[in-house]
């Protein structure tokens, strides 16, 4: 396999990276994961915005435009055999020479790095035969500008631990009672036939994902809300579905250990999940 730093591609023990980089040093950087079927990059522009602005907010220069993005992307999956690979991509305020957490006066170039991984059969594709997962709900220990998607990973990091270690596969976070998002999904409750997502705010990443189904929805008149989900009403729900870009909607059946609706996947997810899966093979070719 081949990745990418700095201008060039090359095997991933060639990839070398100083400890004097700002992203070892203090997380100081921001990322994204963009998925591709049939090589085809998967709401490209959806998250260049979004890396444009995890930059904008980071004031972290961009190094690139958005054919320069687009082209090394592309590259980056020709040299890894196309078909379906989620792109990792990362971009660092780049390397100093000596510790201080102000910015690097003059400024350095920014690190860029990108590597592909597969990306797993979804449940999505195969509604009728899924089987779900579980997730337990934690306290959302996080900053409070959880809208940028920044490499500050370790609280991310301890959540979904301590969701694998209670044998479930997510971390539902809540703040102040209210439901916030996943470790690394969005939360979506069906609820009196109605899909219901929290709102995008500070608190929450602005998922490309869930802008996706809400808009889905929309388009087949699925009734959906963008609105504050409580505690209870997410323990009350008829379905829970966590969404991200490399296992799209995943219906949860289990919620600390108590069934979520009738224990499977639900109605509403089925009819949702085939509409991201027809839409995803009409725009890759699939
Ligand atoms: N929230 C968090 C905290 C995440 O890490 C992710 C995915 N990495 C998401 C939401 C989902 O975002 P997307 O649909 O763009 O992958």
């Amino acid at each position: 396999s081949q990745v990418y730093l700095n201008g060039a591609f090359m095997a991933p023990q060639d990839a070398h990276i100083s400890p004097l980089d700002r992203g070892f040093l203090f997380a100081d950087g921001i990322y994204e994961v963009i998925p591709a079927y049939n090589g085809v990059l998967f709401r490209f522009e959806e998250h260049l915005v979004r890396l444009e602005r995890s930059l904008a907010e980071t004031a972290i220069a961009n190094p690139h435009s958005r054919d320069q993005w687009r082209q090394l992307c592309e590259q980056l999956i020709q040299r890894n055999g196309g078909g379906n690979l989620s792109i990792y991509l990362q971009v660092t305020r780049g390397a100093t020479e000596k510790r201080d957490h102000a910015f690097p006066n003059p400024p350095v170039p920014p690190t860029v790095f990108m590597m592909t991984g597969n990306i797993a059969v979804p449940a999505a594709d195969s509604p009728d035969t899924a089987t779900g997962s579980k997730a337990i709900t934690l306290d959302d220990i996080r900053w409070a500008r959880c809208d940028i998607k920044s490499v500050s990973l370790l609280p991310n990091s301890l959540l979904r631990q301590q969701a694998v270690a209670a044998g479930a596969s997510e971390a539902i976070l809540l703040r102040d009672g209210f439901v916030t998002e996943g470790s690394a999904s969005n939360v979506f409750i069906v609820a009196e036939s109605t899909v219901i997502t929290p709102p995008k705010s500070h608190a929450i990443l602005g998922g490309i994902t869930r802008d996706l189904v809400v808009e889905l929805c929309h388009r087949h008149h699925i009734p959906v809300e963008e609105r504050e989900i409580t505690e209870s009403q997410l323990r009350q729900a008829d379905e829970i579905w966590v969404t991200s870009s490399t296992r799209e909607i995943v219906p949860i059946i289990q919620l600390n250990n108590s069934a979520v609706g009738i224990g499977t996947p639900g109605p509403v997810w089925k009819t949702v999940a085939r509409h991201y899966v027809s839409f995803k093979r009409r725009l890759c070719g699939l």
